[in-house]
């Protein structure tokens, strides 16, 4: 009989499905959060759809919402501990969750165009301290330039005498847009290149000429605030503009020859977070998911438990798998962005893609699994149904997923 040799565990094994003690004792430590803080908040600032400053603070007590914590979690070798935090948080509810996430987003803005003297300056603002909360918001979209970010129309102007940039446009649909400290905003130096000639710049607190236009009233997600910006001859200091002028002249000169250039100040941006917003679509499914199969085997008709119908067991089977496939997706995609491996097929959009749609498929199952009481507010699974629907939308809507992973797989250009 041929002996095989036992099957290696622990340390000597290179490739490893377990998270490390250290990144599952940062989930236990997110998972408790949510389920004693956020969880139970989640209705009420859900039904006030305002930003839940009280819990936000919670957060920042326990160093949640903070600098340090968001450094740690990208400072992981892995790239994992962002998404397991992600997924947690979310999993407690995903309205309050943006709410305390939402700064990331001008954090990734500034980490990924700024030079290192603008990350120390800025993105510790984005979070001030627990005595003083502070926010951050990245201004992208626009009312005529949503998926074709290229076209916008928010301009930034030199004024070399000043040593300033004036910025004129609206933004729209910004989380934590007006009420935040710290606002990344894209502008156009120079549209005719399009996305080539767009450039990130911080406008700091307070700075005259930037204000809030309407805020929006939302289908779900709504303890995270969502409005406009106006950009009114908003006056910003050279210092201003991330990554320097040096560089940004550069690589207009570059694109200017024709040649590549790296580096399109949104896009740089989306790529990093993606697998982290996928994350979270798989913490909202799974509190579906798990919320309903606790009640299919409690729930009685014709004498039975609901779960021994095939029809509902398999529904939660293919739910179960289907969350189970995100999740690996999106650590997948987290690694690779973390380890620096090439998306060569749109990993980063394809983990957001599947995740989103997921959501919205499990919460809309958990609805069906509940009958009637799914479907009011005393139960949470339509409120998660609600907020899982912003996961095929926004940061590249799923059909700007499935271009970006078209265009990777075939190398040509689909329209
Ligand atoms: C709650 C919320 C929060 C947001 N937060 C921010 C934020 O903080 N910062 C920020 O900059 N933006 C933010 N956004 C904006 C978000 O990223 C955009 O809504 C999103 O990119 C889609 O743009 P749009 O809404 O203009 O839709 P459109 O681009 O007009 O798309 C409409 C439909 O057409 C489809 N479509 C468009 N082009 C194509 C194509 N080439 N091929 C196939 N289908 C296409 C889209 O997929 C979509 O189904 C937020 C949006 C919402 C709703």
């Amino acid at each position: 009989m041929v002996q095989t040799a036992a099957p290696q565990t622990g340390a000597g094994v290179a490739f490893s499905m377990e998270l490390t003690d250290e990144q599952r004792q940062m989930q236990t430590w997110v998972h408790d959060f949510a389920k004693n803080v956020v969880r139970p908040a989640a209705h009420e600032w859900d039904e006030r759809e305002e930003t839940p400053w009280p819990i936000i603070q919670e957060a920042a007590k326990i160093g949640l919402y903070s600098w340090e914590f968001i450094q740690n979690a990208f400072a992981d070798p892995t790239g994992l501990l962002m998404p397991v935090c992600n997924e947690e948080l979310f999993w407690g509810d995903a309205g309050i969750g943006l709410a305390i996430l939402g700064s990331t987003l001008a954090v990734a803005g500034i980490v990924a165009n700024g030079t290192p003297q603008q990350i120390m300056e800025w993105v510790p603002a984005c979070f001030g301290t627990p005595e003083k909360i502070q926010m951050g918001a990245f201004g992208v979209s626009e009312p005529d330039a949503g998926s074709d970010v290229s076209s916008l129309k928010t301009r930034a102007v030199y004024d070399q005498a000043k040593d300033e940039w004036v910025l004129n446009g609206t933004k729209t649909w910004i989380t934590n847009g007006g009420i935040a400290d710290v606002h990344v905003i894209v502008a156009a130096v120079e549209p005719e290149l399009k996305a080539r000639g767009h450039a990130a710049f911080v406008i700091p607190p307070k700075t005259p000429g930037l204000s809030m236009g309407q805020k929006f009233k939302k289908h779900g997600i709504r303890a995270s605030h969502t409005a406009e910006v106006v950009l009114d001859n908003c006056r910003v200091p050279g210092s201003c503009l991330l990554g320097g002028k040096e560089k940004l002249d550069d690589r207009i000169a570059r694109a200017r020859e024709g040649k590549s250039s790296r580096g399109q100040a949104a896009m740089a941006t989306f790529e990093a977070t993606r697998p982290a917003v996928g994350a979270q679509a798989v913490g909202i499914a799974r509190a579906a998911y798990e919320f309903s199969l606790d009640y299919a085997k409690e729930r009685r008709q014709f004498g039975r438990a609901i779960i021994e119908n095939q029809a509902i067991a398999f529904k939660l089977a293919d739910m179960k798998t289907k969350i189970d496939a995100s999740r690996l997706l999106v650590w997948r995609a987290a690694w690779m962005g973390r380890t620096g491996k090439p998306f060569e097929a749109g990993e980063g959009s394809m983990s957001k893609l599947f995740a989103g749609e997921t959501a919205v498929w499990v919460t809309e199952q958990a609805i069906q699994i509940m009958g009637g009481y799914g479907y009011v507010r005393e139960n949470p699974v339509e409120r998660w149904h609600r907020d899982a629907k912003i996961y095929t939308i926004f940061e590249g809507t799923s059909e700007v997923q499935r271009l970006v992973i078209a265009r990777a797989i075939s190398g040509i250009h689909i329209q």
